[in-house]
């Protein structure tokens, strides 16, 4: 990614590589900013352990209501009460306990308003693997507000998840950056792009003799 950035005359102000204000960047080296949270998290009751097996799992969860998403968790664990029995994070997944049935909107600032129900649109879904890291969920929240991002942007195929991380932001009580969600880049036929479709990488079309101004041009067009 660092070679397909700098090809395309893309630089950055912070980073693993460039070091900068709110460093370690590299979340292998930020385990304790996570901890922290989950520390808080579970204090507050907000999450639970869950050990419910992917058999368990597969055999009761509902069908996601889009192919990408992750299945809604039946709740099998939910009623767990002994959260604060647990010093450490590892040996269980972590749950969050989302409000079921509450609205969650916010306006992004390029898809407009976003409203997702709670336990209908998602379930209590993970923050901490029992393989002892923190998921992408909440590893993102403390990242982004540890580092005082004002704005995030990113793939619409992420709108969904920020009604997640913004009930994480609430029960941290940290306040929440904005948002601002990309169409993704697709193929011909409308499927969005993934590794069965390596000729149209950056890596393969820099490699087959294009310029990143025709990579640019490409990608304004579509
Ligand atoms: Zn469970």
């Amino acid at each position: 990614m660092y070679e397909d950035l700098r090809w395309l005359a893309i630089s950055w102000s912070e980073g693993p590589d460039c070091g900068g204000p709110f460093a370690p960047y590299s979340q292998s080296q930020r385990r304790e900013f996570y901890l922290a949270a989950w520390k808080k998290l579970r204090d507050k009751s907000a999450i639970y352990p869950c050990t419910c097996s992917r058999k368990d799992l597969a055999a009761s969860a509902s069908a996601p209501n889009d192919l990408d998403d992750e299945p809604i968790y039946p709740g099998n664990c939910r009623a767990r009460r002994d959260a604060l029995s647990f010093e450490k994070p590892a040996g269980v997944n972590w749950r969050f306990r989302v409000p079921d049935g509450e609205e969650i909107t916010f306006e992004d600032q390029h898809f407009g308003q976003q409203r997702y129900v709670a336990g209908g649109d998602f379930g209590d879904f993970v923050v901490w693997r029992r393989y002892d890291v923190p998921a992408y969920q909440l590893a993102v929240v403390v990242d982004d507000n540890a580092m005082r991002i004002s704005e995030v942007v990113r793939g619409a195929d992420l709108l969904k998840s920020t009604a997640r991380q913004l009930l994480i932001y609430r029960a941290l009580g940290l306040q929440a950056p904005q948002f601002y969600h990309c169409d993704l880049i697709r193929d011909e036929s409308g499927a969005r792009l993934a590794k069965r479709h390596d000729a149209l990488s950056i890596r393969k079309l820099r490699e087959s003799g294009w310029t990143a101004d025709q990579a640019r041009e490409r990608v304004m067009a579509l």
